[in-house]
């Protein structure tokens, strides 16, 4: 924050309770100010009314909304993918996305500005780890894209000249992938707390099974994930089926070898009754030949597993193309021989640079 008090979207909604009742007040008022940012996107201390003025003036010299002011935004040709880069309050800039497809309204949020992990093909693994996000910045993001749903966000009269249908307006976000920037399993406790709060049944009341965690694949994360049960459904970054080839895309494989990102894969899904997908970026005579298919098809045979196969996109770091829709449709006809369902990301939305920190990339 720019100044010293408190981010809201830091709190759960209990801590918040809590707070109130150290400052002396009944929690029915922190009850009341959840509600008013959660369910009606008020972040104006004056609008809240029906909050005694004392109450809200102290709340007001404690908690600050730690809205992200948008650096710049993107919308697809297609009008369903609208991209935001996002400044944080020390200026850092991360990236949210608005997805509307099939009626479906998803955020892809963003856990940290960069990313250790260092994936070749990757905008963000080219740009190298900056920060982790807090918790309120993640949550943060989730009411950034709320306020633009609402039609109260900064680009509302963009959000219903684009629209879709007349009724978009009313649309609610229901679904959150933590796909953005950033590893959030290098981030672990600041992004369940975020998930907790996206949660909470009085406020954005986001389904267990309507969030997704991408991971690169970091075991003793995936551990914990399935240890405490956590109510998020997870995605595993493979790229490569054997140890050697996974490691030349994705560095973080030379920590996490192979051999114990399955052993880990098959305890979550043992412990979560869940499945797992497996994501696959398709390089063009890199990993999308029959023999990979081949290969992949024999790593997960057995597993309650679906691969999504995303086309690259190409970024500036990194000498490959995408994998054509013919090779890819093969790949995904020798994945269903081993009893894998797959699906191939449409590259809808291309032309506004959808790619994982391509747009943080462009605006440098
Ligand atoms: N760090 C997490 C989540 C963010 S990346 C992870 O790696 O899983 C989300 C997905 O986008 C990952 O599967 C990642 O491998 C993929 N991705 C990154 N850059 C890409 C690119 N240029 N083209 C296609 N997919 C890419
Ligand atoms: Fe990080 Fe994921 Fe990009 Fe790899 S693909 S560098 S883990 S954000």
């Amino acid at each position: 924050m720019s100044d010293s008090r408190a981010n809201f979207y830091d709190f759960t909604r209990d801590q918040l309770l809590a707070l109130v009742s150290r400052w002396g007040f009944a929690p029915v008022h922190g009850a009341r100010l959840w509600s008013y940012v959660y369910l009606r996107g008020t972040e104006d201390w004056r609008a809240m009314d029906e909050l005694p003025a004392r109450f809200r003036a102290q709340a007001e010299s404690e908690l600050a909304f730690g809205r992200l002011a948008t650096a710049a935004e993107t919308h697809s040709s297609d009008g369903f993918t609208r991209k935001y880069l996002l400044a944080l309050a020390d200026g850092r800039r991360i990236e949210t996305v608005l997805m509307r497809y099939s009626g479906r309204v998803t955020a892809c949020v963003s856990s940290q500005a960069g990313c250790a992990m260092g994936c070749v093909f990757c905008a963000t693994g080219q740009m190298g780890f900056v920060r982790h996000l807090s918790a309120g910045e993640i949550v943060a993001q989730a009411m950034h894209v709320d306020a633009v749903l609402r039609g109260t966000g900064p680009d509302a009269a963009l959000a219903d000249a684009a629209s879709a249908s007349p009724h978009d307006r009313h649309e609610r976000l229901r679904n959150l992938v933590l796909m953005g920037m950033g590893e959030p399993l290098h981030n672990y406790d600041a992004v369940m707390q975020a998930i907790d709060i996206l949660r909470d049944p009085s406020g954005l009341a986001l389904g267990a099974k309507r969030i997704t965690l991408s991971t690169v694949g970091v075991v003793p994360g995936i551990l914990r994930l399935a240890a405490e049960q956590r109510p998020v459904h997870l995605a595993v970054s493979l790229h490569g089926a054997t140890q050697e080839e996974r490691a030349a895309l994705v560095p973080a494989a030379k920590k996490w070898p192979l051999d114990e990102l399955m052993d880990a894969c098959r305890a979550y899904i043992a412990r979560q009754q869940r499945r797992i997908f497996y994501e696959w970026t398709l390089i063009e005579g890199k990993n999308d030949t029959p023999e990979t298919a081949h290969a992949v098809g024999r790593l997960l045979h057995g597993q309650l597993a679906q691969v999504n196969l995303i086309p690259l996109n190409p970024t500036a770091g990194y000498d490959g193309e995408p994998t054509g829709r013919d090779a890819a449709k093969k790949f995904q006809a020798i994945l269903a021989g081993y009893g894998l369902p797959s699906t191939i990301r449409q590259r809808r939305g291309i032309d506004i640079a959808a790619g994982c920190g391509q747009l943080a990339v462009a605006k440098k």
